[in-house]
């Protein structure tokens, strides 16, 4: 794609940001105490990151998602982790606020969020319901001014730093599979909300990760989110706006892969010379360097259908999503492969890209769902 001059602008801001702020002393730490760096959090939320997709009267910079795709793919290519710190309140969390929040719960929750004062997290998968999220058997029963919840979310991104999350639970028993879940917003402090162990983790080391547990908890009537009964396709809807954000973030993965694999296989010396020189190694650049444009080309294209607001944006999202989780797999894969011994060594980035990327698969929907509903849009 050829870019206009703006949004070349906002990707030489933001990778000068991210080269910058993001040091390798800050991401050693990451890495070694697994703990949320609030400082560089704070940096980024001064510099619009957290807020970039959210609208102007709401706290955030009200960009369009073109520059929220190159935005995420600048960040996740020096740090994926640093990347999913700007990327949830712009997604999962102020994602279901945006699409289904009244005027009082937009300016409450949405705009702290957006400036990065709070953290907002979106908490949909529980033990026993991944990717049947349909199947969620958290409970909320009204009770007067209330609603009384009961259950357990798994796997909560950020769960262990959050102020509130949305939580997604079953508002009338009676109605099978995903009718009958409604959202609501449930502030972490509330009585009968606490955390499971933090979870540790293969890859985004750093970015913390548990499970939120649900015991009597109040939760007042103001703090449903939408209608009652119809919360299902608000997780859905704002998982089609995450994936594309997941999909940008594994761009900027693959493209830290292909610079690192460029950059060692001209330095590396075997049999008296470079090993660029090899065709073995020069020929798998050259695919790992297509497949990233192909990838790019599939969020880009997807990002202007959401910014038109096209009927084909969701279609064109799931396969974002498929193609740039899988390609930048395959191009860690390669990258580890080309620096032989020496990527599996802790020293390499490349070892540290090759797990961070395992997560893009699997999380927002894995591989297998964005196959499923692709197919399901084509042949129905
Ligand atoms: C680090 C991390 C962070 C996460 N953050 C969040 C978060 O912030 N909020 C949240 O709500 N969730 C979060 N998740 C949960 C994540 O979205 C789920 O793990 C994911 O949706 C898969 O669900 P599951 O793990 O239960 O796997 P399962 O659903 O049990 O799937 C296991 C395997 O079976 C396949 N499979 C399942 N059903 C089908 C089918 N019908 N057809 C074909 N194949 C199928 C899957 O593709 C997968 O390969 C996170 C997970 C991780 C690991």
């Amino acid at each position: 794609m050829i870019f206009s001059e703006k949004h070349e602008l906002i990707r030489k801001l933001v990778r000068d940001f991210a080269e910058k702020e993001f040091t390798s002393d800050i991401l050693d730490e990451l890495e070694e105490t697994g703990e949320f760096n609030w400082e560089i959090f704070r940096k980024m939320a001064a510099a619009g990151f957290t807020g970039a997709k959210i609208p102007v009267q709401y706290g955030g910079q009200g960009s369009d998602y073109l520059t929220y795709v190159i935005m995420l793919e600048e960040l996740a290519r020096v740090s994926p982790v640093l990347a999913i710190y700007a990327n949830t309140s712009n997604s999962l969390g102020g994602g279901p606020l945006l699409l289904s929040g009244n005027e009082e719960q937009l300016e409450k929750y949405l705009k702290p969020a957006a400036k990065g004062e709070k953290i907002l997290v979106f908490a949909l998968t529980e033990p026993g319901a991944g990717t049947d999220a349909g199947g969620t058997t958290t409970t909320a029963v009204p009770d007067g001014d209330y609603y009384v919840m009961n259950g357990r979310k798994t796997f909560i991104s950020g769960a262990p730093v959050a102020d509130y999350t949305i939580v997604y639970a079953k508002t009338d028993l009676k109605q099978k599979g995903a009718r009958g879940i409604s959202a609501f917003i449930v502030d972490m402090k509330l009585p009968g909300v606490s955390l499971g162990k933090d979870e540790r983790k293969m890859g985004i080391i750093g970015y913390p990760t548990c499970d939120i547990i649900l015991e009597d908890v109040r939760v007042h009537k103001s703090d449903l989110l939408g209608e009652l009964d119809k919360g299902f396709s608000n997780a859905m809807k704002t998982l089609d706006g995450g994936r594309l954000g997941v999909a940008a973030m594994s761009c900027g993965i693959g493209q830290a892969c292909l610079d690192e694999s460029i950059k060692y296989s001209k330095e590396r010396k075997q049999f008296g010379q470079p090993i660029a020189n090899f065709q073995a190694i020069s020929f798998m650049i050259a695919d790992m360097a297509t497949e990233l444009q192909a990838a790019k080309e599939l969020v880009y294209n997807a990002a202007v259908l959401k910014d038109l607001n096209r009927p084909d944006a969701p279609q064109a999202c799931y396969m974002a999503k498929y193609f740039a989780s899988e390609m930048c797999n395959r191009l860690a894969a390669h990258a580890v492969q080309i620096h032989g011994g020496y990527g599996y060594i802790k020293d390499y980035r490349v070892e540290r890209l090759y797990r961070d990327a395992r997560i893009n698969t699997i999380y927002e929907g894995t591989s297998q769902v964005q196959q499923m509903v692709i197919a399901a849009n084509l042949l129905k």
